[in-house]
């Protein structure tokens, strides 16, 4: 089988987007970049998590054609081409349905940067890209655009975004930007939530991207 190791790597990945309660059944997606120019895994659509082999994993060139796999890829796989298509930095996408997410996407309210572990890692506030029906290259070419300069956005009445370097970066974006999100609507109903100083989240994105953690 091409590329076992990462297919089985997102099949993982979609078990553990479950477990965190970021995505019930078969909803949600995730893909990987390759080793190989313009290729990217991704999760067949509409598999259950729980079941899904590394064999249902479906291998996509950036275009859209299925290079190996035998199941049907996910219906948002021009969302996931159009981030790596902009984002030479990403190597991973996860996209999840989580609740508190889903709920500021639904009231078309960005998470502001009011948190230390959200502007470190998503690098600032989480905005709601223009809506889109899923599933369409306008969805893609929407949530680039909000994406800029961070490694989170939301989709208008859908649900999150999470793009960064590895698999295990990109799941830990999407609980980020759900916990954000939670925290976000429990400040408002105490009276609001204030954001912090551009000039201090500038501060902490630095020094998450070149200080942080054990190097
Ligand atoms: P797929 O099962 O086709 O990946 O679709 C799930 C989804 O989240 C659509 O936005
Ligand atoms: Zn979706």
């Amino acid at each position: 089988m091409l590329f076992r190791e990462e297919r089985e790597a997102v099949a993982a990945a979609g078990r553990e987007m479950c477990a965190a309660g970021l995505a019930v059944g078969t909803w949600g997606n995730i893909s990987c970049r390759l080793p190989r120019e313009n290729w990217l895994a991704i999760t067949p659509s509409g598999m259950d998590y729980r079941s899904i082999a590394p064999e249902d994993i479906v291998i996509l060139d950036l275009e859209g054609n299925v290079v190996d796999g035998r199941r049907k890829p996910s219906t948002e796989h021009p969302l996931h081409r159009a981030i790596y298509a902009a984002r030479p930095d990403v190597g991973a996408v996860v996209h999840t349905h989580s609740v508190y997410a889903t709920a500021m996407a639904a009231a078309r309210a960005d998470i502001p940067g009011i948190v230390e572990d959200l502007v470190q890692i998503v690098g600032g506030s989480v905005r709601v890209a223009r809506y889109a029906l899923p599933g369409t290259e306008e969805l893609g070419r929407n949530a680039v655009e909000a994406l800029e300069g961070r490694n989170g956005v939301l989709l208008a009445n859908h649900g999150a975004v999470g793009a960064a370097p590895t698999l295990a970066q990109a799941l830990t974006v999407c609980q980020i930007i759900e916990k954000s999100a939670h925290i976000t609507i429990a400040a408002r109903a105490l009276g609001g939530a204030v954001e912090l100083p551009q000039e201090d989240i500038d501060v902490m994105r630095q020094y998450f991207l070149n200080h942080y953690g054990q190097r």
